[in-house]
């Protein structure tokens, strides 16, 4: 039953359809007033030549009330309505009120005049095909809905009946129409309130699937601009309009400024409370940030990643009431806003790279509690060439044996004898000189190329062990530092099983160090991991413990062999009060656990005595060694300044 009513047109069309349909009648109104504008044209050419070659002038009085008063009238009504719908179309009006009128006063008209053409011609022969041509016109061609056209269909058939029935017709003197005709007048009517019904369904049909189409384009066209969590715009919006911008600007270039956001601490904020207060908070902070730069582009790249390009007249003062009010959302997590701006200069209109660099010089102040920007400048300049350097040249570094491996010595704290040695990455490079890890680690992090580092100091540890021992050279189990990420970007505990085989090294000579920021990520990766270097007889560490937020959670969820304390507890030891009783609890802890405490970080004699008196079972730092090539360390050896342990010295 609904379907019917529906097919009728007793349904409510949304604004889409509708307009769809005023489309499609504005299309049909062009078709049909050029045609009526012609033929009526023709009619008046055809009129006035017929008056003048029969001389009829005479009668001009009866041709303009029969004749020229309804061409006339049909012609004006044409022109007015090829206007209108020329205008609708070419978007200059689109008043529906004014298409709505024009519509049915077109439609009546054309209707009038098909009457009235058809009575008047009639009475010479039964003429109604006038009529019939302008019904067909005004209502096939426009589309009405269902029950609109048959209320004018309806009545101006019974018009157009009543007038002709009571008529005489001139060949053949009757009164009335005909059995024939009224049938064939009752078919007529009935035809054309057909096509109208199909017509009407028809165009709907086609107006309900480009809806959904319209409405799958808009919410694509959208996704492509819009970022999905917050509504603001996202990267390639981003990416595109600056571009554009920045081939548009040519001169004062410098007066713009590249912004990257950054929420430090984001993620700790995440664990604490939840993926959707985590979103909530990057709604309002990313509303926050699209307030605060109007007219100027804004977007959110990743994560609590946002980018802004915007003048920089006045940006510190911005950024800084930014900072205080994303300060106030903090309760038990400290939140901190990093902005890295660069402005860009010259000839420069790589979006990438501008982007790039302010995110390096955010990055650059992570950590740095006390700031909140940084404009990037020379010396970031050079920092971030070398960072290009690193990622370009790591395969190289590798191939030429610019990596070394060095060696820092564990101790036992009972006798000071190496029971242990660290293995720590440094590169050797000819253009740069002795790089540490802290200038390469993270890069080959972000760029998810640490691995390859990593697989190489496993060989070289190999290689250096079966050397020491065919050598007869002292050597003690080496602990190596893994990535979080070489869990996820390759098997580095098959690696590892297949190189400590390959130069048949004893498994308990291999020890791993995961820190502790590694397994606060939740991956589920990485248990099985650590699982599965525990099935093959390696030993795990915790490396860094106590310089994350979640030890204690990390120690309950898995298994280690050895807790590395974090430095940063013997930083404080003389000026700090605390550090001792937190050293010996973390130390009982231990014990507890059954795991045995290595503290790094040992410079004094002091510290390392305290140590010992809190039974701290290894120590590691400077005040043993620091981490040196393995010639050298041999070399202390042999002179006496380190001792092996026993067990150790082949
Ligand atoms: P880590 O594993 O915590 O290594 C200890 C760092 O502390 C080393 O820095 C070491 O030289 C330094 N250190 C040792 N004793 C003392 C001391 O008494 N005082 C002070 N101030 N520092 C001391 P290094 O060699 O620069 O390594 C830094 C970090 O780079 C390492 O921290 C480790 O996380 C990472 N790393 C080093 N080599 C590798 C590697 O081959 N692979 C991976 N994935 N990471 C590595
Ligand atoms: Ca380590
Ligand atoms: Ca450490």
């Amino acid at each position: 039953m609904k379907a019917i009513l529906r097919s009728l047109g007793f349904e409510k069309h949304s604004n889409y359809v509708r307009d769809y349909f005023d489309n499609t009648n504005m299309k049909s109104s062009i078709y049909m007033s050029v045609v009526v504008i012609v033929l009526e044209i023709w009619m008046i050419i055809r009129l006035t030549l017929t008056i003048i070659r029969e001389n009829l002038q005479s009668n001009l009085k009866h041709f303009f009330e029969k004749y020229y008063s309804n061409y006339g009238i049909l012609l004006f009504m044409a022109c007015v309505m090829l206007f209108c719908a020329v205008r609708y179309l070419k978007g200059k009006s689109k008043r529906r009120s004014v298409i709505l009128i024009t519509k049915w006063v077109f439609m009546i008209t054309c209707i009038y005049f098909g009457i009235k053409v058809s009575l008047n011609d009639y009475a010479k022969g039964e003429q109604f095909l006038t009529f019939l041509t302008m019904e067909l016109f005004a209502l096939c061609l426009l589309t009405w809905r269902p029950f609109t056209a048959f209320i004018i269909s309806g009545s101006s058939f019974l018009y157009f009946y009543s007038c002709i029935d009571k008529m005489v017709a001139i060949n053949t003197g009757e009164v009335g129409a005909t059995v024939a005709t009224k049938i064939n007048f009752f078919s007529m009517w009935l035809s054309t309130m057909m096509i109208c019904i199909a017509s009407y369904n028809r165009i709907r049909a086609q107006a309900l699937k480009d809806e959904n189409l319209h409405e799958i384009n808009t919410y694509l066209s959208k996704l492509s601009v819009e970022d999905e969590l917050t509504g603001i715009h996202n990267m390639f919006y981003f990416r595109n309009e600056a571009e554009k911008l920045l081939n548009y600007i040519t001169t004062d270039k410098e007066n713009i400024v590249f912004l990257f956001f950054d929420i430090e601490n984001f993620k700790s904020y995440n664990e604490k409370y939840g993926f959707h207060a985590g979103n909530e908070l990057l709604i309002k902070i990313a509303h926050m940030i699209d307030d605060a730069f109007k007219n100027s582009l804004v977007s959110r790249f990743s994560d609590d990643h946002f980018v802004v390009l915007t003048s920089y007249d006045g940006v510190q003062k911005i950024i800084g009431q930014l900072s205080g009010e994303i300060k106030k959302f903090q309760n038990e997590v400290h939140l901190e806003l990093k902005c890295g701006a660069y402005r860009p200069h010259g000839e420069e209109t790589d979006v990438s790279q501008a982007c790039d660099r302010a995110r390096f010089a955010c990055n650059s102040i992570k950590k740095h509690y006390d700031r909140t920007w940084r404009l990037y400048d020379k010396s970031l300049e050079d920092k971030f060439h070398l960072k290009q350097y690193i990622v370009n040249n790591i395969d190289t570094a590798i191939a030429n044996g610019y990596i070394k491996v060095y060696y820092q010595p564990i101790v036992l704290t009972e006798n000071a004898n190496i029971c242990g040695l660290e293995a720590l990455a440094r590169w050797q490079d000819p253009n740069y000189g002795l790089l540490s890890p802290a200038s390469f680690i993270e890069i080959l992090e972000e760029y998810r190329q640490i691995y390859k580092l990593d697989m190489y100091i496993i060989e070289s540890v190999c290689k250096d062990y079966r050397d020491s021992t065919d050598n007869h050279k002292p050597f003690a189990p080496v602990s190596l530092n893994f990535s979080r990420l070489d869990f996820e970007l390759c098997d580095i505990v098959g690696y590892l099983c297949e190189t400590v085989e390959k130069y048949n090294v004893p498994r308990e000579f291999i020890e791993v160090e995961i820190t502790e920021s590694a397994l606060t990520d939740q991956h589920e990766f990485l248990p099985n991991a650590i699982k599965k270097l525990n099935e093959c007889g390696y030993n795990v560490w915790l490396d860094d413990f106590g310089s994350g937020y979640s030890s204690l959670n990390v120690l309950k969820d898995f298994h280690f062999d050895v807790l590395k304390i974090d430095m940063k507890f013997l930083t404080g030891f003389n000026n700090n009060e605390k550090t001792r009783p937190i050293l010996e609890n973390i130390v009982n802890l231990t014990k507890k656990l059954k795991m045995l405490s290595l503290t790094e970080g040992v410079e004094t004699k002091e510290q390392f005595d305290f140590l010992c008196s809190i039974g701290c079972e290894r120590a590691q730092g400077y005040l043993f060694s620091k981490p040196v090539p393995i010639e050298i360390l041999r070399e202390k050896i042999e002179k006496g300044e380190l001792k092996m342990s026993d067990k150790y010295k082949n």
